[in-house]
């Protein structure tokens, strides 16, 4: 398995309570990843704004607070024995590796320069933005100017360096006009790393129909994100007793399947980034959703490719 977003190391570096990823309550544990034949687990180095900054750390610049979260990356990893992909071809030798990737543009300040930083570290996916406008480009939004936003020219910038660089684009929380935009100019692959199919679940940061059709015509997929407020068929935000269920999970992935087909399949767990009642709680519990997209009728290779082959095939792109 592959899971494309997580928000484990933005936790453990928010609590600072002695948690690691070998021993934590969260979802994702080293422990867990390897017994569920986690081959490469995606870990973001979600950079907070306003609110989302603990106390202790507002006096931290964005940069330096991605610093820090980096940091945070390599000794966990590293004191847990994880390696990092540097290379997609390491995730046939079968073990579990971290997939370094951020999320939220604003992490660079608008110096385009450090991108080549962030590769230097070895991060594999950028996220233009999060849930607010930054540099680069404008989030996804129930405010339809906000929304039909394209990128900015510096995010222009960003997606053209990033593919010199060999990063790919995640267009998870980016808004429709930045979509639209970053669609028209690249050419590969790029990917939305955890959004569910807005047709399903009507919220801004799930995927329109032709949205999912253009991320398969240029080779991207988009990751299963395990959020209930993603994942109900309601327009809501999370209620308080909102739960993620396998159910729900079903009718997103058939109706991705059916509308882009096989190879746009992926999942993003979004894995202690999420809150609610976990029907599916850590990668351990993924067999029953496979279970399910079969008795749903989804054919095995397509399950296959959701699960391993067709972000092994985005990853892969920028091979060097
Ligand atoms: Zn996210």
């Amino acid at each position: 398995m592959i899971d494309l977003h997580s928000d484990t190391i933005y936790s453990l570096w928010c609590r600072d309570d002695g948690s690691t990823i070998e021993k934590n309550d969260l979802s994702i544990r080293k422990e867990t990843l390897i017994k569920a034949g986690v081959r490469g687990q995606c870990l973001a180095l979600f950079t907070p704004m306003h609110e989302h900054v603990p106390e202790r750390k507002r006096s931290l610049s964005l940069w330096q607070i991605v610093s820090e979260l980096h940091d945070r990356f390599v000794k966990e990893t590293e004191s847990a024995g994880i390696p990092l992909l540097t290379d997609p071809e390491e995730l046939k030798d079968g073990r579990l590796h971290a997939i370094l990737t951020t999320e939220e543009g604003a992490a660079i300040e608008g110096d385009i320069s450090r991108l080549s930083i962030l590769r230097s570290w070895g991060v594999r996916i950028f996220g233009l933005t999060w849930n607010y406008e930054n540099e680069l480009a404008y989030p996804n939004s129930t405010d339809p100017d906000i929304m039909a936003r394209g990128l900015k020219k510096k995010g222009f910038e960003a997606i053209e360096e990033c593919s010199r660089l060999g990063i790919l684009i995640d267009v998870s929380h980016l808004s429709d006009g930045g979509f639209d935009d970053v669609a028209s100019h690249m050419k590969g692959p790029f990917l939305a790393t955890h959004s569910n199919a807005r047709a399903i679940t009507d919220v801004p940061r799930n995927l329109t129909d032709m949205q999912l059709k253009t991320l398969a015509d240029h080779g991207g997929v988009t990751g299963l994100n395990l959020c209930p407020a993603f994942l109900h068929d309601e327009k809501a935000t999370v209620p308080e007793s909102a739960e993620s269920r396998i159910c729900d999970m079903v009718r997103h992935v058939i109706h991705i399947y059916r509308t882009a087909g096989s190879e746009v399949l992926a999942i993003g767990t979004d894995f202690d980034g999420i809150e609610g009642k976990l029907e599916i709680r850590t990668h351990q519990d993924m067999p029953k959703l496979f279970e399910a997209l079969s008795a749903a009728g989804l054919p095995s290779s397509a399950i296959d490719r959701m699960a391993y082959g067709n972000a092994e095939r985005v990853l892969s792109f920028f091979r060097r």
